[in-house]
């Protein structure tokens, strides 16, 4: 690794720290395509350590060669991580990402330049995988996206205080500019050994969602497609629709496993999938009944979702309000109004 490498990842070369001495909360599970690693991949240690959403990443394993699906974001994860690696591996071929959020992608270089491997992502992610920062560029968004992404922070009602501070965080927290070896464009096969992987793409959560389809054991990887309440993104980037659709692909594939970015994996999948589905279907539903009368989002969420979901805690139901208000708005069922200082929407 490079000298500015190492310094960006700014993480302690400490390999040899006794992996069982980690002060967090790890498991390792087996899955029928290796293992999980389950844990505080997602947050920081501190919100963790108050108890908090747990995450998974995956290890596909076949004959002594792996293919990691997402990352994990903190130290403590790529130690997780190692132990797996260096106890059941001989090669790393493929580190996969799901998606571009800090919490999938952090770890990936470190992965790389201790393991080897080759990075995978969709090219639809490749602007904030390459500079999370770049959310917070309107003119870059709006070229990539297609879409004002300050339009959405309005309807949030987010100040520019709140959006100064919100990068502040970002910098200090979730900013991990990553070189991606191959940007995929198109869906493909991947060979494990022998084993077959398809990435196949299921945006919603973001533009350039992958799934990993492991046709062998008929497994699937969603990272944060599956997550409930979803999509967790800021329209241009979550799309409510897309959604929807790569939920019902993966779901008529029938999978026997899906191993989600934040909770532990499931077997025999398909009743949740039919969960999460209807979902989408009632919040869309439940917006478009509550809005014979103007409102904004703050009075949808606090109607819908009263108490916060489970791992879902704000903005991420207020995230996938707004997607569906943007799905309905598109399909002309309702019309956003802006005010001076608010926005609200109403039925056409
Ligand atoms: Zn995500
Ligand atoms: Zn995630």
């Amino acid at each position: 690794m490079d000298a500015q490498l190492t310094e960006r990842l700014a993480f302690q070369s400490d390999t040899s720290r006794d992996w069982s001495q980690c002060p967090f909360p790890y498991s390792i599970h087996s899955t029928p395509d290796g293992f999980m690693v389950c844990g505080p991949h997602a947050q920081t240690m501190e919100e963790s350590l108050r108890g908090g959403t747990v995450s998974s990443v995956y290890i596909i394993v076949h004959k002594g060669c792996a293919c990691v699906i997402d990352t994990g974001r903190f130290k403590e994860s790529f130690f997780a991580l190692t132990r797996v690696l260096n106890q059941y591996v001989t090669t790393l071929k493929y580190i996969i990402l799901t998606h571009d959020h800090f919490d999938h992608v952090g770890n990936a270089e470190r992965l790389r330049g201790e393991f080897g491997g080759e990075i995978l992502a969709h090219s639809l992610d490749a602007t904030l995988i390459a500079n999370p920062l770049c959310i917070y560029d309107n003119e870059i968004i709006q070229y990539h996206y297609g879409a004002n992404v300050y339009d959405t922070w309005r309807d949030m009602g987010y100040t520019p205080k709140t959006i100064a501070a919100m990068r502040k965080t970002t910098e200090r927290l979730f900013n991990v500019p990553l070189q991606v070896d191959q940007y995929i464009t198109e869906e493909c096969m991947l060979d494990l050994n022998g084993l077959e992987l398809r990435l196949l793409h299921t945006p919603g959560h973001s533009p350039g969602s992958l799934s990993v389809y492991v046709p062998a054991s008929r497994s699937i990887y969603t990272g944060d497609l599956t997550f409930w309440v979803n999509p967790c993104r800021p329209y241009p980037i979550g799309n409510a629709d897309k959604c929807v659709s790569s939920l019902e692909r993966i779901r008529a594939l029938g999978p026997r496993f899906c191993g989600h970015g934040h909770y532990l994996g499931i077997h025999n999948p398909l009743p949740r999938l039919n969960m999460i589905i209807g979902r989408h279907r009632t919040l869309e539903r439940d917006i478009l009944a509550l809005l014979d009368t103007p409102l904004g989002i703050a009075d949808l969420r606090a109607r819908i979702f009263p108490d916060d979901p489970a791992d879902s805690f704000a903005p991420i139901p207020e995230n996938s309000i707004h997607a569906w208000l943007i799905s309905l708005m598109h399909r002309n069922r309702i019309v956003r109004m802006a005010g001076r200082n608010t926005v609200r929407w109403r039925k056409a």
